[in-house]
């Protein structure tokens, strides 16, 4: 598989969250038709370049795109909210190694620096809660709670422990959490790939639905703002406040939603204002 030819001058960059904004379990196929649909038509109407912006791995992201039947490629992937890829001529992933070499060794040096706290954390939630420590084989800070209930409690305890914590933050995905660098996160990236790809903050689009979405969905980052119906109420409230688009319809068919509303699709070369 590929990606759609590329067009001359890139013009626009979007960027999509993938559970939850682009795909659903819950939906029949889980991405939608009208999103392959409508970014063809945007590639030709306005130049745009698109990827998927996600807290899963590349190969748990490259699974899901074949899950859900892609007709063609993404242009990037960020993965694990911070790591970024590109396909070659071959449709193979390829990581931007500049970026994912200084992204990795930050973390290294920042698990290690706070390798005791991280350590007391990790104790306390295995003695208190039912969640499970480690998402990943390669994953050193991170966990899964039994609930989203779970997940609020853990959350207050890690920002009562870690007021004063040099550089370490986390990304929340409603159940899932991941330990961070504050200088690596979906926002950061996504900037990095409009600096890779000549596209400026105004000419980019984000829609996300969950917490770690919440660095993207940021107007320094973005010029337009989206998200779906399901979208947690701070992720509502945040699009709300901003001027952002809050869809009226469920992750991919709101994605879809949204992007006709900010493009209006129906005029062609528009400068994709709303
Ligand atoms: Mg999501």
């Amino acid at each position: 598989m590929k990606t759609l030819p590329s067009p001359d001058c890139a013009e626009w960059l979007l960027a999509f969250d993938f559970d939850g904004t682009l795909s659903s379990p819950e939906m029949t196929p889980p991405v939608p038709d009208e999103f392959f649909k409508i970014i063809r038509e945007l590639r030709d109407s306005h130049h745009t370049l698109w990827g998927i912006n996600t807290g899963r791995s590349l190969l748990h992201t490259v699974e899901g795109m074949q899950q859900a039947d892609f007709p063609f490629l993404p242009d990037y992937i960020i993965g694990r909210e911070r790591e970024i890829y590109t396909p070659n001529n071959y449709g193979r992933w390829l990581p931007v190694k500049e970026w994912n070499k200084q992204c990795d060794k930050a973390h290294v040096k920042l698990f290690r620096k706070h390798k005791r706290l991280l350590k007391s954390l990790r104790e306390w939630v295995e003695a208190e809660t039912s969640a499970d420590w480690g998402l990943q084989a390669d994953e050193p800070a991170g966990m899964v709670a039994s609930s989203l209930e779970e997940m609020d409690a853990i959350v207050a305890k890690i920002d009562q422990e870690t007021v004063d914590t040099e550089h370490l933050c986390y990304q929340r995905n409603a159940i899932y959490l991941r330990f961070s660098h504050e200088n690596y996160h979906k926002g950061s990236a996504l900037a990095e790939v409009g600096r890779l790809m000549g596209v400026s903050s105004e000419r980019t689009f984000a829609i996300g639905d969950s917490y770690n979405d919440l660095d993207m969905l940021d107007t320094s980052i973005a010029g337009y703002l989206a998200c779906p119906a399901n979208a947690c109420d701070e992720v509502k409230s945040l699009i709300a406040d901003c001027g952002g688009y809050v869809a009226s319809a469920d992750a991919g068919l709101g994605t879809v939603e949204a992007l006709s509303a900010i493009f209006s699709t129906s005029q062609k070369n528009t400068d994709g204002g709303n």
